[in-house]
């Protein structure tokens, strides 16, 4: 079988990740690291592979099939994203929200100029969150959906408590509030505020001497970021944070609650729900599950970006059309 050549442009969280998750699709290889850094001082795991600098992709189109872009979605991807588009087929987890229709544009026209496929937006929120939301509503049109997040780390939540005054180092971790998942689960449909869906709950390493109350107080009443939540403020030691606060988990819950029946009688709750260990690699993972289907899909004849919305979930398997067809039941 010729295997998928996997190329992927930033070595981050995401881009370490992506490298692991190939192992585990035997029709995929990697063929290369692509970094802005000097590629030299990039140590890839995989044998017999190696990092280039990023601007020697487009010298390398015919060697790789598919493009997974690891950077950042608040300043590597609106350029990445419809760059590596115009030179190869692509897939990404871009989350920026409120971007996504006009980053979605840049990508269709940029890949259809090159005839290449570039699906943007999957990992898990945006991603699966998505397709299970649309799924859900799409089932039960007459409901409710409500989205959950956590436990896990928000590294923007994070990096807003490090910039406090005093602050060293800082972790904050987002919690969905039990008992309002549990009105949800009971077929209630209730409308939360902010406060009543989440918690905040942030461990600080403070620097010596600093006015430990002051910096809760500035955290607690950070506009945006914590003064609409419940925050709860731990302080500890730096040795503390890399001892017990290292990983990224993340993950969350969907839920739709519908209504069925002529006199909506019939209950019914959905919930898709995910606990990650590791988000980069659940993300990776993802992400390459869209990579087989922007190749298969580029293989068709088909070019543009694609969402999650627009891919039926065939393309994201490796068995065949008879093989998932057979596993109906
Ligand atoms: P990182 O900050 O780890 O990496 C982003 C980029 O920064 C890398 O591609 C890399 O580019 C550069 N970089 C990384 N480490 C270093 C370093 N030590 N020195 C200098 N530069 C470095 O971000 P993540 O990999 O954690 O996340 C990437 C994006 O994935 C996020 O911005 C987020 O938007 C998205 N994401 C989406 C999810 C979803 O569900 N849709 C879930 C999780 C993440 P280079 O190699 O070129 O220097």
């Amino acid at each position: 079988m010729k295997k998928i050549r996997i190329g992927i442009v930033g070595y981050g969280n995401l881009g370490k990740s992506t490298e692991a998750g190939i192992r585990q699709n035997p029709d995929m290889e990697l063929v290369g690291v692509f970094t802005r850094r000097n590629p030299n001082s990039i140590h890839l795991l995989t044998e017999g592979v190696k990092a280039y600098h990023i601007e020697d992709a487009a010298n390398m189109t015919d060697q790789i099939d598919v493009m997974v872009l690891c950077g950042g979605s608040m300043s590597d991807l609106p350029e990445q994203g419809p760059e590596f588009a115009g030179m190869f087929n692509t897939v990404d987890g871009y989350d920026t929200h409120a971007k996504i229709p006009e980053y979605f544009d840049a990508v269709d026209k940029k890949a259809k100029s090159s005839k290449k496929i570039g699906i943007i937006s999957g990992g898990w929120d945006p991603g699966m969150f998505s397709l299970n939301r649309l799924y859900a509503e799409a089932i039960l049109p007459e409901g409710k959906n409500y989205t959950f997040w956590g436990k896990g780390v928000s590294q923007g939540h994070s990096d807003a408590i490090r910039r406090v005054e005093g602050v060293r180092n800082a972790k904050q971790y987002t919690i969905p509030v039990e008992e309002a998942m549990e009105r949800v689960r009971k077929g209630e449909t209730p409308e939360f505020t902010t406060r009543e869906k989440h918690l905040r709950e942030c461990f600080v390493v403070a620097e010596a001497g600093a006015d430990l109350q002051k910096i809760e107080h500035e955290i607690k009443s950070m506009p945006n970021y914590f003064a609409d939540y419940d925050t709860i403020v731990h302080f500890i030691t730096e040795e503390e944070l890399e001892r017990d606060h290292q990983g990224i988990p993340h993950g969350g819950f969907v839920f739709q609650s519908g209504k069925t029946g002529f006199h909506n009688e019939s209950s019914h709750i959905i919930e898709y729900s995910l606990k990650l260990d590791s988000n980069p690699d659940f993300t990776a993972n993802v992400l390459l599950a869209y990579a087989r289907a922007a190749y298969r899909l580029n293989q068709e004849g088909q070019t543009g970006a694609r969402s999650v919305f627009d891919i039926a979930p065939a393309y994201l398997s490796i068995k065949s059309g008879e093989e998932l067809r057979r596993t109906l039941l």
